[in-house]
C-alpha cells in the first residue's frame, strides 16, 4: 500500500461485434438464449454476501413471449431492506479504507469477465429480459457496460491526481474520501449498462451501495451480480434488493445514513423521491447527493438544406430502434417543408422494410415494448390520434399483445406543434412530426425549445453553418446532448458523456469525472513543516 504511483490500463471503446449470419458469436449467444429460454432461474437477493430467500416470488417473462415463464425473483421485506443497510455500513469500515488499486482491479476484472466469458449470457439475458436485438444487447450489456467500467476506473484516477499547489513549508494534499454512509442506486429497465453503472461508480470509488433493479431487469441484473461477485466484490458492499418501490425507497430514506441516490428512471418517480429526501432532511448525518437521470423528449429538427435520406434515416434510427424505449429517443421531428415529400418517402419506404418479432431471429429491428402497463398506454395514444382532427397516422398504427406486446413503428404526422405527442414522453416506438414552413427557420427553434419540460437529446441537420449556429444559440438549453447532423441517441462512454437539465434529470454525465466527483467528499490537509511558536507579525512591530 502507498508504494508506488500506480497507471491504469488506457481505457478504450470495447469494439462492437457484428454477429454476422455464420459468425461464432451469432453461434454462441443464439445457443445461449436458448437455454436461458428452456430453462427457469430463481434470483434471491443479495445481503452481505448471501443470497436471502423470502419465499414471495414475483415471475420473470420475456416481453415477446408474456406466457412463458422463466424464473422467478423474490421480493424483500423491510427488514430485508434493514438488513441490508445495516450490513453495508459495516462492509464500509474495510471497503473505505481499502487502497483504490484494489478496488481498480475488481472493476477492471468485471470489464474483462463480461468482455470474455459473460458476454454471450449478458447480451443472451438482455434480449431476453428487455426484448432487446442482438445489436441493442451488444451495444448496451456488453459494450456500454466495459466502457463504463474501464473508463471510470481511468477517471477515477485522474480525480485522485488532482492535487492543490503547495510551498516548501506546506504539503497540501487533497484526499477524495467516499461518502460516509451508504448509496441506495435505483436502476431502469431500459439498459442493462445503467443497472450495472449506477451501483458499480459509486462502489469503485470506496462507497458501499443498496441497488434496487426494476422488476422488469431483474433477469439480467442476476448476471450483473454474478460478474460482481466472481470479480471480487467484497460481501456487503453492492447488496441487491428487489420488490415494491415505494417500501424499498422509504425504508432506504428514513435510515440516518443514508447519503446519496444514483437514480435512473421517469422524472415523475425522481420528483416524488427528491421530496421525500427533502422532507426528511433533518433526519440525516450528512446532506445526501441526488443524482438523477430521467425522462426525454428528444427532438430532430431538419433545416431545408438538409439530406432527406439523412433526415429519414435519423428518424427510423433514433425512434424505432429498442422500440423507442431509449431515454434519447428522437420522438418528435421538425422537418422543413420543400424536404418533407422526400423525407416521407424515404422514411416510409425504409419502414416497409422493417421487421418485428422476438429478438431470436435475428432479421428482426424492433421487438417488443417492455410490459403491458406500457403496451396500454401507447395503444391509448394510438387511439386517441385516430380520433384527433390534427393529426393522421401516416405509417404503423398496428398492435397486437396476444404472444408478445407488440406495437407497430408508428410515425404520427400533426399540423398542430402542441399535439399531446409533441411534449409528452410515450417511451415507445411512436413518433410525431410537424412541418414548417422554410421561412420559419428561427420560429421553429423557438418552438422545439419552448414545447417539453425535458432537455435531455436533439439532432440538427442542416447543409447551413448559419443555420446550425441559429440551432446551437437558440438551442442552448433544449439539450444535455446535442447532434449535428446525426441521430439524437448512441452515446459512447468516454466520447459523449451523457445526461440532460431541466425535467431530464440533474446533468451529472453518466461515464465521466463530473459523475464520480458526486461520489467523492474530499479532505483537504495541509502538513505545515516549521510550525510558528511566535503569534506576532512583522507588521505588530
Ligand atoms: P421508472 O421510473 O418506472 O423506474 C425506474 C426505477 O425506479 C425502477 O427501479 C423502479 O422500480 C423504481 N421506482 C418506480 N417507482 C418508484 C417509487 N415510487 N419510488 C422509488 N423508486 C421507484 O422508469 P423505467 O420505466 O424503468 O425507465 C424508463 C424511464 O427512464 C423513462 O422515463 C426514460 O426516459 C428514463 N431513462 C432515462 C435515462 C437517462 O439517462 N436520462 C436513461 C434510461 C432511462
Amino acid at each position: 500500500m502507498g508504494k508506488g504511483f500506480f497507471e491504469v490500463p488506457i481505457a478504450v471503446n470495447e469494439p462492437i461485434k457484428g454477429f454476422a449470419p455464420g459468425s461464432p458469436e451469432r453461434k454462441e449467444v443464439s445457443e445461449t438464449y436458448k437455454k436461458m429460454y428452456n430453462s427457469t432461474i430463481d434470483v434471491p437477493l443479495y445481503i452481505n454476501g448471501e443470497d436471502v430467500k423470502t419465499g414471495d416470488t414475483a415471475t420473470m417473462s420475456p416481453p415477446h413471449d408474456h406466457q412463458h415463464i422463466v424464473g422467478t425473483y423474490h421480493k424483500a421485506t423491510k427488514q430485508n431492506v434493514e438488513d441490508a443497510i445495516a450490513t453495508a455500513l459495516e462492509a464500509r469500515k474495510k471497503w473505505s479504507q481499502t487502497p483504490w488499486e484494489q478496488r481498480a482491479g475488481i472493476f477492471l476484472r468485471a470489464a474483462e469477465l463480461i468482455a470474455g466469458p459473460y458476454r454471450a449470457r449478458i447480451n443472451a439475458a438482455t434480449m431476453m429480459a428487455q426484448s432487446k436485438t442482438i445489436h441493442q444487447a451488444e451495444i448496451d450489456a456488453s459494450c456500454e457496460l466495459i466502457d463504463f467500467l474501464r473508463f471510470n476506473v481511468q477517471f477515477m484516477t485522474e480525480i485522485y491526481a488532482e492535487q492543490p499547489e503547495s510551498t516548501s513549508d506546506a504539503w497540501n494534499r487533497l484526499e477524495y474520501r467516499p461518502l460516509e454512509g451508504f448509496i441506495y442506486a435505483i436502476t431502469p429497465f431500459n439498459f442493462t449498462a445503467i443497472a450495472g453503472n449506477l451501483p458499480a461508480s459509486a462502489a469503485m470509488l470506496g462507497n458501499v451501495v443498496v441497488w434496487k433493479p426494476s422488476d422488469s431487469q431483474v433477469f439480467s441484473a442476476k448476471i450483473l451480480l454474478d460478474v460482481f461477485k466472481e470479480a471480487g466484490v467484497p460481501a456487503g458492499v453492492i447488496q441487491m434488493v428487489m420488490g415494491d418501490p415505494v417500501m424499498i425507497s422509504d425504508t432506504v430514506f428514513a435510515s440516518p445514513d443514508f447519503s446519496g441516490v444514483h437514480f435512473t428512471g421517469s422524472t415523475n418517480v425522481f420528483k416524488g423521491i427528491w421530496q421525500k429526501i427533502g422532507t426528511q432532511i433533518h433526519t440525516y448525518k450528512t446532506y445526501p447527493r441526488i443524482v438523477g437521470e430521467t425522462g426525454g423528449k428528444d427532438f430532430i429538427v431538419a433545416h431545408k438544406t438538409s439530406n432527406p435520406e439523412q433526415v429519414a434515416t435519423a428518424i427510423l434510427r433514433g425512434s424505432f430502434e429498442l422500440q423507442g424505449q431509449k431515454c434519447s429517443a428522437a420522438s418528435r421531428c421538425y422537418v422543413s417543408k420543400s424536404i418533407w415529400n422526400d423525407v416521407r418517402e424515404n422514411l416510409i419506404v425504409d419502414l416497409k422494410t422493417v421487421k418485428m418479432g422476438s429478438p431470436e431471429d435475428m432479421e428482426n429491428y424492433v421487438t417488443a415494448v417492455i410490459h403491458e402497463g406500457s403496451f396500454d398506454k401507447l395503444v391509448s395514444y394510438i387511439e386517441q390520434a385516430k380520433k384527433d382532427n390534427d393529426v393522421e397516422i401516416i405509417a404503423g398504427g398496428g398492435y397486437d399483445k396476444s404472444k408478445g406486446y407488440f406495437i407497430e413503428p408508428t410515425v404520427l404526422l400533426t399540423s398542430n406543434p402542441n399535439y399531446e405527442t409533441m411534449g409528452t414522453e410515450l417511451f415507445g416506438p411512436i413518433v410525431t412530426i410537424y412541418v414548417f414552413d422554410d421561412d420559419k427557420w428561427e420560429e421553429t427553434l423557438h418552438l422545439v425549445d419552448e414545447t417539453s419540460i425535458y432537455a435531455l437529446t436533439g439532432a440538427v441537420f442542416s447543409e447551413d453553418r448559419y443555420a446550425l449556429e441559429d440551432a446551437m444559440k437558440i438551442l442552448q438549453n433544449a439539450a444535455g446532448n446535442f447532434y449535428i447532423n446525426d441521430k439524437p441517441t448512441g452515446a459512447v462512454v468516454g466520447q459523449q458523456p451523457f445526461g440532460g437539465a431541466r425535467g431530464s434529470g440533474t446533468n451529472d454525465k453518466a461515464g465521466s469525472k463530473l459523475n464520480l466527483y458526486r461520489w467523492l467528499s474530499p479532505r483537504m490537509i495541509k502538513e505545515t513543516f516549521v510550525t510558528p511558536t511566535d503569534y506576532r507579525y512583522p507588521s505588530l512591530g
